[in-house]
């Protein structure tokens, strides 16, 4: 545990105590997130920043960002399409604010280019009203409804029947800003100790053990046999932010009730780039009426102004959690798939040439509810839900997460802030 131990020697506030009976080395920590995305990122942030905590990082890949934070649309959400007063709707619309403000401050490249969903169908114009009437609840500011020439005024390129515009969304580059959330981070104290996979916990009492292991050691694992752990971790926090394994984890966590850990999907999401366009194809953010699993497949813009579309939505199946903590996740964005890509995307954009669609990337969306059975909230769980002192668990982070990281943060802190 080569990089572990090197960081975590580091650290002044962690006293090193062999343990002789089990003969594997343990180590107290003040506070350990569990993973470097952007959520994990903004909560070692604020809880260094603010709450003064000395915070450890455990991260499993080599670096900082690369599951579902450097794998989205990198969209500024409104917060139109959440039930009013789930923590989604909650977050997004704090986060937003918050995520706005802080690029403003730290020069982090974005635009708040706005978007129009659209109705291309008749019987999709109703959606539009209700989802109007959700954002208003919502306390989405700005919201317009448009009819089919004011929005194809806007963009000469659109076809749609009506058009809901949301002049607060927007486009950030998430890698700037997980950066400057990390440098901002370490300067207050967090460690990032990367090439390192919590592979579970146990509890002694109140104490939480976190078994952590070397990303390298586990390659090879066979799913049967026992992994003995690197290294015990005995920290007085711990928030469980692995994104995609995050419920995966927390069932490896010996000691806590499962009937409060949600069920595990996942569903994949294609993008494919949009060739030879000398003048982009559009200036705002394009989305069609919401489909089962996700948003539809929608234009956005990179900040140098290429278009992307995506991402669609494939359910994966048989993926078993030992698979789902070793991040054995497939990315590949199959040229096929651009076949269903293109009737989606002339619905509201006819003029899109033949074999104008190259493949992107693809990202993997952290789902608690499966196929049909509709909309999840995040879940953010403290103490009152699973009554272990000092653990927040986060599950189900799917988008608007990279919106909402920031406020995701401010409301973990507030968990833990009376924790000793
Ligand atoms: C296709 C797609 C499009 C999206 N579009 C948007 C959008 O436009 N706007 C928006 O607001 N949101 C969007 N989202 C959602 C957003 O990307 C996520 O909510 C956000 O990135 C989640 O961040 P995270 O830190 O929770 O997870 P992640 O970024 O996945 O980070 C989790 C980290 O934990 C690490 N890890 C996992 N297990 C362990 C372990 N056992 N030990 C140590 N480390 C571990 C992983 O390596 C990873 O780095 C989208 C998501 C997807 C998939």
């Amino acid at each position: 545990m080569k990089l572990a131990r090197k960081s975590i020697n580091n650290l002044a506030q962690i006293t090193s105590i062999r343990s002789l009976s089990s003969g594997i080395e343990k180590e107290k920590a003040d506070c350990v997130v569990i993973g470097g995305g952007v959520v994990g990122i903004a909560i070692a942030r604020e809880l260094s920043l603010n709450l003064r905590r000395n915070v450890l990082v455990i991260e499993s890949a080599s670096t900082f960002g690369t599951g579902s934070s450097s794998r989205n649309s990198q969209v500024i959400h409104g917060g139109i399409y959440y039930p009013p007063n789930s923590l989604k709707a909650s977050l997004c619309v704090r986060g937003r604010r918050l995520l706005y403000d802080y690029c403003k401050e730290h020069g982090i490249p974005h635009k708040q280019i706005g978007k129009l969903i659209v109705a291309t169908r008749y019987e999709e114009v109703p959606k539009l009203n209700y989802l109007l009437n959700r954002g208003n609840e919502n306390g989405v500011e700005g919201l317009k409804m448009m009819d089919a020439s004011e929005a194809m005024a806007m963009e000469p390129q659109l076809q749609c029947l009506k058009a809901l515009w949301s002049p607060s969304s927007g486009i950030i580059d998430s890698h700037s800003l997980m950066l400057s959330l990390l440098g901002e981070a370490e300067s207050h104290g967090t460690t990032f100790c990367y090439n390192n996979t919590v592979v579970g916990a146990h509890l002694e009492g109140d104490q939480i053990y976190l078994h952590v292991s070397e990303t390298e050691s586990l390659k090879n694992r066979d799913h049967k046999s026992q992994h003995c752990p690197d290294i015990l971790l005995l920290p007085k926090l711990v928030v469980n932010s692995a994104g995609l394994s995050s419920a995966a984890l927390a069932r490896c966590f010996r000691g806590i009730n499962r009937g409060v850990i949600p069920p595990s999907y996942y569903a994949r999401g294609c993008y494919f780039s949009l060739l030879n366009t000398k003048v982009p194809a559009f200036n705002h953010l394009i989305y069609p009426i919401p489909e089962d699993g996700g948003l539809g497949v929608h234009v956005t813009l990179d900040l140098d102004g290429q278009v992307k579309f995506g991402p669609d939505v494939e359910w994966l199946h048989h993926i078993d959690d030992t698979s789902s903590i070793l991040n054995k996740f497939d990315y590949t964005v199959c040229a096929d798939r651009a076949k269903k890509f293109y009737p989606e995307i002339r619905k509201y954009y006819p003029s899109l040439k033949d074999d104008s669609l190259q493949p992107g990337y693809a990202g993997i969306r952290s789902k608690i509810s499966g196929p049909g059975e509709g909309f999840a909230d995040f879940i953010i769980q403290g103490e009152e839900c699973h009554g272990i002192p000092g653990l927040v668990n986060l599950f189900g982070i799917e988008s608007p997460g990279l919106t909402s990281s920031m406020a995701i943060a401010a409301h973990v802190a507030t968990k833990l802030s009376r924790s000793k």
